[in-house]
């Protein structure tokens, strides 16, 4: 028998599973040790005594013409990250899709163009002035499918430099994926997104996947994204 509980969960596992599909899976993959291998900063300010921060080129010149994992076989461009390095906010995907990885820049296909209209239209921000984009990945995994446990941990440490070197007021972490990363825990989105969390003394919101949304483009979706970029917005003008 159905309790009214079941619903909304038997509705999330099925969009999940649909997406799923979508983005290539034809099993369930298991993420128990997905983010485990990941450096913890969610709970270490940046900043100790040894650790000077490095300009985001310095970053990106250590990255280099990567090899350190298995994404750099398949990828056409490392696609870094783009906008403002002295942003207030910075917003953290997944991993480049295949106009990203022809670009060699984050957000260009069709979930950017719906993440440019969240920034946009719904935020009243510039993207390149006022924000910075990057992902947990910065190679795209073939087919787009999610990116594995050793490719994470293989560009944490560029992520988590790219987000000291900038050092902005607030990080929105896009999905599951990236919420995950940054927090070193497998994070049921739909239920965590909205809510407040710390990474390394900065503020970082979950929210929904630009991709998320366009596959369900439900009110319910929409409101969510909005509600949330609203608290962001709240924030960065305190
Ligand atoms: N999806 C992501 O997570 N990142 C991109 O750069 C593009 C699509």
């Amino acid at each position: 028998m159905e309790t009214p509980k079941q619903e909304p969960l038997l509705r999330e596992l099925k969009n999940y599973l649909i997406h799923l599909k979508d983005v290539g899976y034809t099993e369930i993959p298991c993420e128990a040790e997905l983010f485990a291998n990941v450096q913890q900063r969610a709970a270490q300010p940046f900043q100790s005594p040894n650790e000077m921060a490095k300009s985001l080129t310095a970053v990106q010149k250590e990255l280099g013409d990567c090899t350190r994992c298995k994404l750099s076989e398949t990828r056409k461009n490392i696609v870094f990250g783009s906008g403002n390095p002295k942003a207030d906010l910075v917003f953290v995907g997944e991993g480049p899709g295949a106009d990203e990885d022809e670009q060699g820049f984050p957000f260009v296909g069709r979930a950017g163009k719906k993440l440019t209209e969240i920034i946009e239209k719904g935020m009243g921000l510039n993207r390149e002035k006022d924000t910075y984009i990057c992902n947990i990945v910065k190679c795209r995994p073939p087919g787009n499918r999610d990116p594995e446990a050793e490719e994470i941990a293989a560009c944490n440490p560029f992520l988590i430099q790219q987000l000291q070197a900038i050092k902005p007021k607030v990080i929105v972490a896009l999905g599951k994926p990236a919420s995950s990363t940054l927090l070193g825990r497998t994070v049921p989105i739909v239920k965590e997104r909205g809510t407040w969390h710390e990474y390394a003394g900065i503020k970082l919101m979950l929210t929904l996947h630009p991709s998320y949304l366009i596959r369900f483009y439900t009110l319910e979706n929409r409101k969510a994204v909005h509600e949330d970029m609203k608290k962001v917005l709240k924030e960065l003008a305190r």
